[in-house]
Protein backbone atom coordinates (compact mmCIF):
# COMPACT_ATOMS: atom_id res chain seq x y z
CA UNK A 1 0.00 0.00 0.00
CA UNK A 2 1.07 3.48 -1.00
CA UNK A 3 1.03 6.00 1.87
CA UNK A 4 1.72 10.11 1.75
CA UNK A 5 0.59 13.46 0.16
CA UNK A 6 -0.84 12.53 -3.06
CA UNK A 7 -1.86 15.53 -5.77
CA UNK A 8 -5.70 15.37 -6.48
CA UNK A 9 -6.80 13.85 -9.36
CA UNK A 10 -9.90 16.38 -9.64
CA UNK A 11 -10.55 19.73 -7.49
CA UNK A 12 -14.62 19.56 -8.02
CA UNK A 13 -15.50 16.62 -7.61
CA UNK A 14 -15.61 14.66 -4.38
CA UNK A 15 -13.79 10.94 -5.38
CA UNK A 16 -14.63 8.35 -3.20
CA UNK A 17 -11.32 6.46 -2.10
CA UNK A 18 -10.21 3.88 -3.91
CA UNK A 19 -7.83 0.85 -2.88
CA UNK A 20 -3.93 1.29 -3.74
CA UNK A 21 -1.40 -0.38 -4.76
CA UNK A 22 2.07 0.15 -5.88
CA UNK A 23 3.89 -1.52 -8.48
CA UNK A 24 7.54 -2.76 -8.65
CA UNK A 25 9.31 0.46 -10.45
CA UNK A 26 12.06 -1.55 -11.27
CA UNK A 27 12.78 -1.60 -15.07
CA UNK A 28 13.66 -4.99 -15.73
CA UNK A 29 10.24 -6.12 -13.77
CA UNK A 30 7.92 -4.03 -16.02
CA UNK A 31 5.87 -6.98 -17.47
CA UNK A 32 6.99 -9.21 -14.65
CA UNK A 33 3.73 -10.90 -13.24
CA UNK A 34 2.22 -10.73 -16.77
CA UNK A 35 3.69 -13.83 -18.03
CA UNK A 36 0.10 -15.83 -17.96
CA UNK A 37 -1.41 -13.25 -20.25
CA UNK A 38 -0.52 -12.62 -24.30
CA UNK A 39 0.76 -9.38 -25.24
CA UNK A 40 0.87 -8.57 -28.54
CA UNK A 41 -0.50 -7.54 -32.16
CA UNK A 42 -1.65 -10.95 -32.05
CA UNK A 43 -4.34 -10.29 -30.07
CA UNK A 44 -5.90 -7.68 -31.26
CA UNK A 45 -9.42 -8.33 -32.11
CA UNK A 46 -12.75 -7.62 -31.07
CA UNK A 47 -15.50 -9.05 -28.04
CA UNK A 48 -18.25 -9.85 -29.51
CA UNK A 49 -21.65 -10.21 -27.69
CA UNK A 50 -21.51 -13.53 -25.84
CA UNK A 51 -17.82 -13.20 -25.43
CA UNK A 52 -17.65 -10.68 -22.75
CA UNK A 53 -17.30 -10.81 -18.77
CA UNK A 54 -17.31 -7.32 -18.46
CA UNK A 55 -18.20 -4.13 -20.61
CA UNK A 56 -16.94 -0.53 -20.12
CA UNK A 57 -18.68 2.75 -21.51
CA UNK A 58 -19.71 2.62 -25.16
CA UNK A 59 -23.79 3.73 -25.65
CA UNK A 60 -24.99 1.51 -23.27
CA UNK A 61 -23.90 4.36 -21.10
CA UNK A 62 -24.55 7.43 -23.12
CA UNK A 63 -20.52 7.26 -23.91
CA UNK A 64 -19.89 9.14 -20.86
CA UNK A 65 -17.26 7.17 -19.63
CA UNK A 66 -13.65 8.39 -20.91
CA UNK A 67 -9.55 7.60 -20.72
CA UNK A 68 -7.14 10.23 -20.53
CA UNK A 69 -3.62 11.06 -20.07
CA UNK A 70 -2.37 14.08 -18.30
CA UNK A 71 1.43 15.05 -18.42
CA UNK A 72 2.39 16.62 -15.38
CA UNK A 73 4.74 19.25 -14.58
CA UNK A 74 7.02 18.28 -11.80
CA UNK A 75 8.28 15.05 -10.45
CA UNK A 76 6.49 15.08 -7.25
CA UNK A 77 2.81 15.27 -8.47
CA UNK A 78 3.18 11.63 -9.84
CA UNK A 79 3.91 8.67 -7.52
CA UNK A 80 5.48 6.32 -9.85
CA UNK A 81 4.18 3.02 -9.99
CA UNK A 82 0.96 3.71 -7.93
CA UNK A 83 -2.07 2.58 -9.11
CA UNK A 84 -5.65 3.24 -8.06
CA UNK A 85 -8.95 1.20 -8.17
CA UNK A 86 -12.10 3.31 -7.28
CA UNK A 87 -14.97 0.57 -7.20
CA UNK A 88 -14.93 -3.39 -7.60
CA UNK A 89 -12.00 -5.29 -8.91
CA UNK A 90 -12.43 -7.50 -11.73
CA UNK A 91 -13.70 -10.95 -10.32
CA UNK A 92 -16.04 -8.73 -7.67
CA UNK A 93 -18.07 -8.02 -10.71
CA UNK A 94 -20.75 -10.28 -12.21
CA UNK A 95 -20.52 -12.04 -15.24
CA UNK A 96 -21.95 -9.82 -18.41
CA UNK A 97 -22.28 -6.33 -16.60
CA UNK A 98 -22.02 -3.15 -18.28
CA UNK A 99 -20.10 -0.58 -16.54
CA UNK A 100 -19.51 3.37 -16.94
CA UNK A 101 -15.25 3.89 -15.89
CA UNK A 102 -12.56 6.45 -16.02
CA UNK A 103 -9.13 5.39 -16.53
CA UNK A 104 -6.66 8.32 -15.76
CA UNK A 105 -3.29 8.11 -16.45
CA UNK A 106 -0.56 10.59 -15.38
CA UNK A 107 3.18 10.53 -16.41
CA UNK A 108 6.16 12.62 -15.96
CA UNK A 109 9.61 13.21 -17.44
CA UNK A 110 12.07 15.51 -17.14
CA UNK A 111 12.01 16.18 -20.92
CA UNK A 112 7.91 15.54 -21.54
CA UNK A 113 6.32 18.29 -22.84
CA UNK A 114 2.68 18.60 -22.60
CA UNK A 115 2.47 18.92 -26.73
CA UNK A 116 3.39 14.95 -25.89
CA UNK A 117 0.20 14.15 -24.22
CA UNK A 118 -0.95 12.23 -27.23
CA UNK A 119 2.17 10.55 -27.91
CA UNK A 120 2.57 9.27 -24.69
CA UNK A 121 -1.29 8.02 -24.85
CA UNK A 122 -0.71 5.50 -27.67
CA UNK A 123 1.37 3.80 -24.65
CA UNK A 124 -2.11 3.09 -22.83
CA UNK A 125 -4.26 2.87 -26.44
CA UNK A 126 -1.53 0.01 -27.72
CA UNK A 127 -1.88 -1.80 -23.97
CA UNK A 128 -5.71 -1.95 -24.04
CA UNK A 129 -4.98 -3.12 -28.01
CA UNK A 130 -3.10 -5.57 -27.79
CA UNK A 131 -3.79 -6.96 -24.54
CA UNK A 132 -5.11 -10.67 -24.74
CA UNK A 133 -8.99 -10.61 -23.88
CA UNK A 134 -9.66 -7.16 -24.29
CA UNK A 135 -11.51 -5.32 -27.22
CA UNK A 136 -11.22 -1.20 -27.44
CA UNK A 137 -13.44 0.87 -29.48
CA UNK A 138 -12.61 4.54 -30.12
CA UNK A 139 -11.07 6.85 -27.75
CA UNK A 140 -11.32 9.61 -25.05
CA UNK A 141 -14.99 9.99 -24.13
CA UNK A 142 -15.85 7.69 -26.94
CA UNK A 143 -14.51 4.74 -25.38
CA UNK A 144 -15.67 1.40 -25.29
CA UNK A 145 -13.71 -1.76 -23.74
CA UNK A 146 -14.61 -4.92 -23.13
CA UNK A 147 -12.95 -7.97 -21.55
CA UNK A 148 -13.60 -11.64 -22.64
CA UNK A 149 -14.93 -14.42 -20.47
CA UNK A 150 -12.32 -16.07 -21.39
CA UNK A 151 -9.29 -13.89 -19.85
CA UNK A 152 -11.51 -13.10 -17.02
CA UNK A 153 -10.11 -15.37 -14.55
CA UNK A 154 -6.62 -14.28 -15.05
CA UNK A 155 -6.98 -10.80 -15.40
CA UNK A 156 -7.52 -7.86 -12.93
CA UNK A 157 -8.07 -4.15 -13.52
CA UNK A 158 -4.42 -3.92 -11.89
CA UNK A 159 -2.60 -6.32 -14.51
CA UNK A 160 -4.05 -3.96 -17.11
CA UNK A 161 -2.34 -0.96 -14.96
CA UNK A 162 0.85 -2.69 -14.89
CA UNK A 163 0.34 -3.50 -19.06
CA UNK A 164 -0.10 0.50 -19.29
CA UNK A 165 2.85 1.64 -17.76
CA UNK A 166 4.80 -1.38 -19.25
CA UNK A 167 3.81 -0.22 -22.51
CA UNK A 168 4.30 3.32 -22.62
CA UNK A 169 7.55 3.65 -21.18
CA UNK A 170 8.23 1.30 -23.78
CA UNK A 171 7.00 3.09 -26.00
CA UNK A 172 8.16 6.35 -24.75
CA UNK A 173 11.19 6.11 -22.66
CA UNK A 174 11.44 10.02 -21.94
CA UNK A 175 8.30 8.63 -19.43
CA UNK A 176 10.02 8.23 -16.12
CA UNK A 177 6.76 8.57 -13.44
CA UNK A 178 3.73 6.68 -14.40
CA UNK A 179 0.45 6.73 -12.00
CA UNK A 180 -2.92 4.81 -12.70
CA UNK A 181 -6.58 5.36 -11.83
CA UNK A 182 -9.06 3.51 -12.87
CA UNK A 183 -12.42 4.19 -11.67
CA UNK A 184 -15.23 1.44 -12.71
CA UNK A 185 -18.26 3.50 -11.73
CA UNK A 186 -21.15 1.03 -9.86
CA UNK A 187 -23.94 3.19 -8.64
CA UNK A 188 -21.97 2.56 -4.87
CA UNK A 189 -19.45 4.89 -6.17
CA UNK A 190 -21.46 7.07 -8.16
CA UNK A 191 -22.40 5.69 -11.94
CA UNK A 192 -22.59 7.59 -14.73
CA UNK A 193 -22.92 11.13 -12.66
CA UNK A 194 -19.67 10.59 -10.70
CA UNK A 195 -18.04 10.09 -14.80
CA UNK A 196 -19.87 12.88 -15.87
CA UNK A 197 -19.01 15.37 -13.71
CA UNK A 198 -15.12 13.72 -13.35
CA UNK A 199 -14.90 14.42 -17.39
CA UNK A 200 -16.47 18.01 -16.59
CA UNK A 201 -13.15 19.24 -15.11
CA UNK A 202 -11.11 17.19 -17.56
CA UNK A 203 -12.80 18.97 -20.80
CA UNK A 204 -11.52 21.97 -20.53
CA UNK A 205 -7.82 20.23 -20.93
CA UNK A 206 -8.89 17.96 -24.39
CA UNK A 207 -10.73 21.56 -26.12
CA UNK A 208 -7.31 23.22 -25.33
CA UNK A 209 -4.96 20.40 -27.08
CA UNK A 210 -7.33 20.42 -29.76
CA UNK A 211 -7.65 24.13 -30.51
CA UNK A 212 -3.91 24.08 -31.96
CA UNK A 213 -4.77 21.80 -34.68
CA UNK A 214 -8.09 23.51 -35.56
CA UNK A 215 -6.03 26.64 -36.23
CA UNK A 216 -4.77 25.02 -39.41
CA UNK A 217 -5.46 24.28 -42.78
CA UNK A 218 -4.66 21.33 -44.63
CA UNK A 219 -3.00 23.79 -47.57
CA UNK A 220 -1.03 25.64 -45.28
CA UNK A 221 1.31 22.68 -44.44
CA UNK A 222 3.38 21.21 -46.80
CA UNK A 223 3.61 17.48 -44.96
CA UNK A 224 0.84 15.03 -43.82
CA UNK A 225 1.22 12.16 -41.69
CA UNK A 226 0.08 8.94 -41.63
CA UNK A 227 0.10 6.10 -39.87
CA UNK A 228 -0.30 2.30 -40.63
CA UNK A 229 -0.61 0.38 -37.10
CA UNK A 230 -3.71 -1.48 -37.89
CA UNK A 231 -2.19 -3.11 -40.74
CA UNK A 232 -2.09 -6.22 -38.28
CA UNK A 233 -6.02 -6.26 -38.33
CA UNK A 234 -6.44 -4.47 -41.52
CA UNK A 235 -3.30 -5.30 -43.94
CA UNK A 236 -4.54 -3.02 -47.16
CA UNK A 237 -5.05 -0.38 -44.45
CA UNK A 238 -2.91 3.03 -43.80
CA UNK A 239 -4.58 6.41 -42.30
CA UNK A 240 -3.24 9.70 -43.52
CA UNK A 241 -3.52 12.07 -40.90
CA UNK A 242 -3.78 15.94 -41.60
CA UNK A 243 -4.42 19.37 -39.47
CA UNK A 244 -8.17 18.80 -40.66
CA UNK A 245 -8.43 15.17 -40.60
CA UNK A 246 -8.17 13.13 -37.49
CA UNK A 247 -7.91 9.42 -37.97
CA UNK A 248 -10.43 7.12 -37.21
CA UNK A 249 -9.43 5.39 -34.07
CA UNK A 250 -9.09 9.25 -32.86
CA UNK A 251 -6.16 8.90 -30.77
CA UNK A 252 -4.03 10.95 -32.91
CA UNK A 253 -4.09 14.63 -34.17
CA UNK A 254 -1.65 16.21 -36.62
CA UNK A 255 0.32 17.35 -33.89
CA UNK A 256 0.54 14.70 -31.96
CA UNK A 257 1.53 12.52 -35.55
CA UNK A 258 4.25 15.30 -35.64
CA UNK A 259 5.59 14.76 -32.37
CA UNK A 260 5.74 11.07 -32.51
CA UNK A 261 7.22 11.40 -36.02
CA UNK A 262 10.05 13.26 -34.36
CA UNK A 263 10.27 10.81 -31.42
CA UNK A 264 10.39 7.57 -33.20
CA UNK A 265 10.93 8.25 -37.22
CA UNK A 266 11.20 4.72 -37.93
CA UNK A 267 7.96 3.46 -36.11
CA UNK A 268 4.78 3.01 -37.22
CA UNK A 269 3.75 6.93 -38.19
CA UNK A 270 5.46 8.04 -41.47
CA UNK A 271 5.74 11.82 -42.83
CA UNK A 272 3.46 12.38 -46.05
CA UNK A 273 4.84 15.03 -48.70
CA UNK A 274 1.46 16.68 -49.76
CA UNK A 275 1.99 17.45 -52.74
CA UNK A 276 -0.16 19.10 -55.90
CA UNK A 277 -3.72 19.71 -54.89
CA UNK A 278 -6.14 17.94 -57.42
CA UNK A 279 -9.28 18.64 -55.84
CA UNK A 280 -9.74 20.74 -53.04
CA UNK A 281 -13.11 20.18 -51.59
CA UNK A 282 -13.09 16.10 -51.76
CA UNK A 283 -8.95 16.50 -50.68
CA UNK A 284 -6.87 14.70 -52.81
CA UNK A 285 -3.23 15.60 -53.00
CA UNK A 286 -0.54 13.81 -55.51
CA UNK A 287 1.42 12.98 -52.26
CA UNK A 288 -1.66 11.25 -50.75
CA UNK A 289 -1.93 9.38 -53.47
CA UNK A 290 1.54 8.04 -54.43
CA UNK A 291 2.00 7.34 -50.89
CA UNK A 292 -1.33 5.09 -50.31
CA UNK A 293 -0.69 3.72 -53.35
CA UNK A 294 2.85 1.97 -51.56
CA UNK A 295 1.01 2.18 -48.62
CA UNK A 296 -1.85 0.07 -49.36
CA UNK A 297 0.34 -2.86 -50.80
CA UNK A 298 -0.91 -1.31 -54.49
CA UNK A 299 -4.66 -1.81 -53.52
CA UNK A 300 -5.77 1.72 -53.58
CA UNK A 301 -4.59 4.55 -56.70
CA UNK A 302 -6.51 7.36 -55.35
CA UNK A 303 -7.33 8.53 -52.14
CA UNK A 304 -10.71 11.18 -51.21
CA UNK A 305 -9.49 12.57 -47.67
CA UNK A 306 -13.26 14.36 -46.86
CA UNK A 307 -15.22 11.72 -48.93
CA UNK A 308 -16.83 8.52 -47.36
CA UNK A 309 -18.53 7.53 -51.07
CA UNK A 310 -16.26 8.46 -53.88
CA UNK A 311 -12.22 6.64 -53.11
CA UNK A 312 -12.58 6.83 -49.32
CA UNK A 313 -10.02 6.73 -46.69
CA UNK A 314 -8.90 3.06 -46.40
CA UNK A 315 -10.82 2.95 -43.01
S1 LIG B 1 -4.09 6.37 -36.96
FE1 LIG B 1 -5.10 4.85 -38.29
S2 LIG B 1 -3.65 3.15 -38.52
FE2 LIG B 1 -2.98 4.43 -36.79
S3 LIG B 1 -3.90 3.47 -34.95
FE3 LIG B 1 -5.35 5.05 -35.66
S4 LIG B 1 -6.76 4.02 -37.06
FE4 LIG B 1 -4.99 2.67 -36.78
Amino acid sequence: MVTGQIKPWYTSVRMPKGRVFQLDTDLDNLYAGLEDLGIGPRYAGEIRKGQWYVELGGPKHQYKSYQTMEVMRSPEDVVDGRVEIVGPELNEIPVETSLPFCLHVRAWGPELQEDLTEFVERGTFLALLFMEGWGIVGARDMIWLRVSKEVAPRMSFLKMAQAIRASTISLCPIVEKMEIKWVIATPEVGGRELIAAMMAEIKPKWEALDARTKGLSDEEVDTFYGCTICKMIAPNHACIITPGLVPYCGILSYFAAKAMYAVDPYGYVFEVPRGQTIDLVAGRYTGVDDTIWDRSDHKHKIFHLHSCIKYPTTN
